[in-house]
């Protein structure tokens, strides 16, 4: 008997094309004599469809041979018991309403199980204050920064450009809080630049972190792993652009990547440790990257953990693993495994 393996990509989300190339890889990598694959499309607008195995690049949205709108499930259960519930899923989604515990809350009401991240990690880590705070309680060191709601930008945004003048230096990055893929993130240089770059951030998100800019590389490294995580080898970005943007990530193709990232070995073990313990304080399960800021003279600040990181065969989390001799397709066989394991553990 094959056993069903629902993906689930697209989704409501600034990142929904990303998801679009990593359910097309995963499709690719996934052995048809093993599983029967359900792959299961969201829409932009957050609805569920049935589509065909995503097996050639999709160059658009109307590529995706969906269902007809006449059937159109009456729920997403149904739906999903279609053919008999999957017996694990995928969730290759990324950013809002699929990195961020929301999907995953629906697997677990619905007894399903489902590779990667659970719902507090996939929340806490998609949401940077949520993070960088508990971070900040279990000693990780980091850059300093300053969080705001829209409505207080509203009501008293030049009390709230006084405090992040005399607690943050300029240049300072300003971000959507529950975001990734860099989508909404600039880089303000003085007074002028950071009233757009707020106002560039409050376009996605209604909670606004402002962080002090640092000079440094950027080093990571993949955690794989339930109770148990392990760390990859360490990889750096080299962008060409002026910080690892959206396009940096996905469409230039210039970025460099080095693996193994050239640090010292004191530098390799504080990163390693920081990126276990990051992944204990938010209680990853599955996978994680753990992105850090190595400066000049070998400080290691973590700059974030991504629950689901970037996942087609380019991206530095499978190349990491590959590098420790897991190619792409074991590695989808290792989170398929530790979504099982998982799932029978809460048993
Ligand atoms: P995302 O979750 O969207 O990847 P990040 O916080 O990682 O958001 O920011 C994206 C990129 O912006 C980083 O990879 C880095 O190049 C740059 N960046 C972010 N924060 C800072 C900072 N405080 N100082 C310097 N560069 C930063
Ligand atoms: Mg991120
Ligand atoms: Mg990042």
């Amino acid at each position: 008997m094959k056993r069903k393996l629902g993906l689930v990509y697209g989704g409501k989300s600034a990142e929904h094309e990303v998801s679009l190339s990593t359910a097309q890889a995963v499709t690719r990598a996934v052995d048809f004599d093993k599983y029967e694959v359900i792959p299961v499309y969201i829409t932009y607008e957050g609805e569920w469809r049935k589509g065909e195995p995503l097996l050639a690049p999709v160059h658009s949205i109307d590529e995706l041979r969906l269902q007809k709108d006449e059937e159109k499930p009456d729920s997403i259960h149904d739906f999903l018991n279609g053919d008999g519930l999957p017996d694990i899923v995928l969730p290759l989604l990324h950013g809002t309403n699929g990195e961020d515990g929301t999907v995953q809350g629906l697997f677990e009401v619905m007894n399903i199980p489902y590779a990667g991240n659970g719902v507090l990690s996939s929340s806490a880590g998609m949401d940077k204050v949520v993070m960088k705070q508990l971070f900040a309680q279990s000693g990780l060191k980091q850059v300093p920064y300053v969080h705001f709601l829209r409505n207080a930008w509203l009501e008293k945004r030049e009390h709230l450009i006084e405090k992040m003048e005399s607690e943050l230096a300029y240049p300072m990055f300003v971000k959507p809080a529950n975001l990734g893929s860099s989508v909404g993130i600039s880089k303000a240089t003085d007074r002028e630049s950071l009233y757009a770059a707020v106002d560039t951030a409050l376009k996605f998100d209604r909670k606004i972190i402002v962080e002090q800019g640092i000079t440094a590389r950027e080093v990571e490294v993949g955690v794989l792993g339930n109770d148990q995580p392990a760390c990859s080898v360490l990889g750096e970005i080299k962008p060409v652009a002026a910080f690892y943007d959206y396009e940096a990530k996905y469409q230039d193709g210039n970025t460099e990547l080095l693996i193994p990232a050239p640090v010292s070995e004191a530098v390799e073990k504080t990163l390693k440790s920081m990126a276990i313990e990051a992944y204990k304080v938010l209680d990853c399960a599955g996978l994680a990257r753990a992105d850090f800021f190595v400066t000049d003279n070998d400080e290691v600040l973590i700059n974030e953990i991504n629950t689901m990181p970037g996942f087609t065969p380019t991206s530095m989390f499978p190349l990491l693993w590959q590098h420790a001799g897991i190619s792409y397709p074991e590695l989808i066989e290792k989170l398929i495994g530790l979504g099982l394991e998982r799932h029978e553990e809460k048993k």
